[in-house]
């Protein structure tokens, strides 16, 4: 019977910890180098892009990235960017290229088997952007039309699911994404509303949908580690962030809801 139990309990844990690579130290890890390296996106506003004229970051996640540097570091600079695409945001992660990710990545189970994310410091929707007199005015009405996505993102999965006769294409970043909306390679592009929002804002010959096909809780992403310090840190600064009414700030601040 003992020897069953012993068997049970290795079984468990060799089946949970499959598929996780796990880390020893965490925190320890970036205090040591005083630096965050912080994985970003460069053309999502008004959450992570470059303002052209001044050549700096700037958006919502630059702004949560500074808090984070902040309050680890005691300075918001202390932080270094580095560029990545949707679809490298989990190696970026798992490979250590960066100590986390912090671009309007969304939590996921499948993502969640890969790696870790802090509390959700903010709630966006998948919709879908199209031309101010396209005849396109809900999810359905895409069946059979060319909707744009951005490869590795819960848009291109869920579209993929709902509407199965939709003809995808898919591209690396969203700067090439509305690019291609822009010169009529698709019919739609979809993602969330907060970065169809950025877009609207400088192409008001484009509208947005109505539908909400999805929640997109954005988190930070980290590296499975044992200790779980990091984690439990950014919980407490991003709860902390919600209670002292910076998010709210935030949401003013990028015109956001
Ligand atoms: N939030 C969605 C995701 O994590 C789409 C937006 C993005 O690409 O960052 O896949």
């Amino acid at each position: 019977m003992k020897n069953f139990l012993s068997l049970f309990i290795l079984l468990l844990i060799l089946l949970t910890g499959c598929g996780k690579k796990v880390e020893k130290d965490s925190l320890e890890k970036i205090i040591e180098k005083d630096e965050i390296v912080v994985g970003i996106k460069s053309d999502s506003k008004p959450f992570c892009y470059k303002n052209v004229k001044t050549g700096k970051l700037e958006g919502f996640d630059i702004d949560v990235a500074k808090y984070v540097a902040k309050d680890i570091l005691g300075n918001e600079r202390k932080i270094k960017f580095v560029e990545v695409t949707p679809n490298k945001r989990i190696e970026a992660i798992t490979s250590g290229e960066v100590d986390m990710v912090i671009a309007t990545m969304t939590v996921t189970p499948q993502r969640q088997y890969l790696v870790d994310f802090s509390a959700p410091y903010y709630i966006a929707g998948q919709t879908a952007v199209v031309k101010e007199d396209s005849d396109i005015y809900t999810f359905s009405d895409l069946k059979r039309k060319t909707t744009i996505v951005v490869l590795g993102t819960t848009a291109e999965q869920n579209i993929r699911k709902i509407i199965p006769t939709a003809k995808i294409v898919g591209y690396k970043d969203y700067k090439s994404a509305f690019n291609a909306l822009l010169q009529g390679k698709g019919d739609a592009m979809s993602t969330d509303d907060t970065i169809i929002s950025g877009f609207i804002n400088d192409h008001n010959d484009y509208r947005i949908l109505k539908n909400r096909i999805s929640q997109e809780p954005y988190a930070i992403g980290i590296k499975q580690y044992d200790d779980q310090k990091l984690k439990k840190t950014l919980d407490v600064i991003v709860t902390r962030m919600k209670k002292d009414g910076t998010v709210k700030e935030l949401k003013q601040k990028w015109h956001l809801k």
